[in-house]
């Protein structure tokens, strides 16, 4: 267990997936949360509504386009403004597109780029004044396997994440002597909307059922054969908000099933 209560979480790409698992977990922890992705009103306002019922934590929902920087910074100034501190940053928020390198819209390239790398710059940026004048923090940037190993027609993704493995490092190293931590989590398949569009193309692709879609995904690349869940994500990200993580510097920690111990 880790005590989050008095410090304030904001967790990009929140309203699903990943990011929501993780949101609970230091929700259940605590913590009072900044929320941030996309949804409809009503969906943002639910979710904000039972994340508080049902942890007993205060909850702000702020919209901000994470491809542009002046947003992400606006969201950050909203989080210190709403709970006059903002203690632990997780960059979650992510797009993927699959394409040869040859054939990759230039525009989807950018868009990769700027969501699932130069964002989690920007957030960084934005935050580490404050969490240096109270002098601790949490940074955690929710990489992925493909910050270590490649896949083919996910080029963009791929430099991204090596690119957000490779920022979570100088980010740590620049830190070293802080209170404030640096680290990236690499998830295998989680079976989020994200993955769900990959299982649906491929059922389609292969003529299979989208069950035996999924179990194809998981066994061409996962030796658990079991996909990693948002809860453990959650779990693993309120493990770095402890104490007993304080020496965890610049680490790129695994939970794929297996994924890149072949
Ligand atoms: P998801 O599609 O379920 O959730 C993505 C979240 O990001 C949503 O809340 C969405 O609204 C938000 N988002 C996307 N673009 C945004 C934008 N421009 N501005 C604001 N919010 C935006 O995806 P997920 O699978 O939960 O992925 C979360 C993170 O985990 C991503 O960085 C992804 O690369 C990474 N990841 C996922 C897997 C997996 O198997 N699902 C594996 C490894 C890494």
């Amino acid at each position: 267990m880790t005590n989050l209560k008095g410090k304030a979480a904001l967790v990009t790409g929140s309203t699903s997936g990943i990011g929501l698992g993780i949101a609970r977990q230091l929700a259940a922890q605590g913590a009072d949360l900044m929320l941030n992705g996309f949804g409809d009103a009503s969906y943002i306002a639910e979710l904000c509504q039972s994340l508080s019922a049902e942890f007993g934590v205060r909850v702000a929902h702020n919209g901000a386009d994470m491809s542009k920087p002046a947003e992400i910074e606006a969201m950050v100034a909203a989080t210190e403004t709403a709970y006059g501190r903002l203690d632990v940053l997780v960059n979650n928020a992510g797009i993927q597109h699959v394409s040869p390198v040859d054939a990759f819209p230039v525009e989807r390239w950018d868009a990769v780029i700027a969501i699932n790398l130069s964002a989690v710059f920007h957030g960084t940026r934005a935050a580490l004044p404050g969490m240096k004048a109270r002098g601790w923090g949490r940074v955690i940037n929710i990489a992925s396997v493909h910050g270590l190993v490649a896949s083919v027609n996910k080029s963009a993704y791929v430099a991204a994440k090596h690119g957000v493995i490779g920022l979570t490092k100088v980010t740590a190293l620049e830190l070293a002597e802080t209170g404030i931590t640096c680290n990236a989590i690499c998830p295998g398949w989680v079976l989020t909307p994200l993955v769900q569009k990959q299982i649906d193309a491929l059922a389609a692709s292969r003529g299979v059922s989208i069950e035996e879609a999924g179990r194809e995904l998981l066994s061409e690349k996962q030796p658990s054969k079991s996909f990693v869940t948002p809860e453990q994500l959650g779990e693993l990200a309120v493990f770095l908000c402890s104490d007993a993580a304080g020496n965890m510097r610049g680490a790129a920690l695994t939970m794929d099933g297996g994924w890149t111990a072949q």
